[in-house]
């Protein structure tokens, strides 16, 4: 009996690590509550990504009837950065969750490389865009597999080479078990900012076209702080990145700023612009921004 046990509990563990894999799929993307109701056009093609540009033109949306985005209009081009900021409940998260088609916009059109997204197979234009949250989400797994999850055909090497951009080679080798070592739910208890590297390792790997990041403002210390934006300094190099941006490091670097307020552009321009035009952007950081590591209390909290 051993014989047919031993296959059986295999493809137990297989079918078992698919589900899990599956899971977090959709708690990452919260595809479960959030793709109903969108449908792929019968004639949509395979997004091929050029340059990464990407168009908000003149984008409407309300969950309901209420609206959130209201005649909305930005371009990241591509290779740039682009930082949402705004209150909270602006509309932000909302904005990105259009361009994984979560939803469809309501009215005007989001286009990658001019290719309206609701023209193009969702498989595809999810394969393009790769996620980073503030919540990590890990699966019980080993660390290998929570960073493969989403790449097929990783090598060790390739496991490696993404942990290693992401700062995250060395912590991961002094688990006790290095990449074989279970973690989430049961497994070995990661620190917040060991788990965002493992997310920005599985970010790494999947070397998506399109960046969505949605930074934390996670209390980790000095070092590890350091660590991370130097390993999402290297992810983002080169790739059409939007962040939700919490912290003013990153604000400042960014290609374009874009202020959202109230589901409007309320203003756009690099941090410099900003200031000299010295409107919602200059005042929410103060004067003496340089000094600011934050966004003040009432920007953040309405
Ligand atoms: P931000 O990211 O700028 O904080 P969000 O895009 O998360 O803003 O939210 C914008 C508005 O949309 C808020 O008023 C929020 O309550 C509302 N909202 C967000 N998600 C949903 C949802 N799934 N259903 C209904 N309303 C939502």
């Amino acid at each position: 009996t051993q014989r047919f046990i031993w296959p059986m509990a295999q493809f137990g563990q297989i079918i078992n690590m698919y589900q899990r894999a599956y899971a977090s799929a959709a708690r990452i993307f919260g595809l479960m509550d959030e793709t109903a109701g969108i449908d792929e056009s019968p004639d949509a093609e395979e997004l091929v990504v050029a340059d990464g540009r990407v168009e908000y033109d003149d984008v409407t949306f309300g969950y309901e009837d209420e609206p959130i985005l209201d005649g909305v209009s930005f371009t990241a081009e591509g290779g740039d950065t682009l930082a949402l900021v705004g209150p909270t409940g602006a509309g932000k998260s909302t904005a990105l969750k259009l361009l994984l088609r979560m939803y469809d916009v309501d009215g005007g059109a989001i286009r990658v490389d001019g290719t309206d997204v609701r023209d193009v197979t969702l498989a595809s234009l999810r394969d393009a865009i790769g996620y980073v949250s503030q919540e990590t989400f890990l699966f019980y797994g080993t660390v290998r597999e929570n960073i493969t999850y989403g790449t097929f055909d990783a090598s060790d090497e390739d496991v490696r080479a993404a942990a290693e951009a992401a700062e995250a080679h060395e912590f991961v080798s002094n688990l006790p078990d290095g990449y074989d070592t279970m973690v989430g739910e049961r497994g070995v208890k990661l620190s917040g900012g060991q788990r965002q590297r493992l997310a920005i390792a599985r970010a790494m790997l999947k070397d998506p076209d399109i960046l969505i990041l949605d930074e934390a403002t996670s209390d980790v210390d000095t070092e590890t702080e350091m660590l991370i934006q130097r390993s999402l300094d290297r992810l983002t190099a080169d790739r059409t990145t939007f962040v939700i941006a919490h912290r003013l490091s990153t604000v400042k670097d960014a290609d374009t700023i874009v202020v959202l307020d109230d589901g409007e552009v309320a203003e756009r321009g690099t941090h410099e612009d900003l200031l000299a035009a010295d409107g919602l952007y200059a005042s929410l950081w103060g004067v003496q921004a340089g000094e600011i590591d934050d966004l003040p209390e009432e920007f953040v909290e309405r």
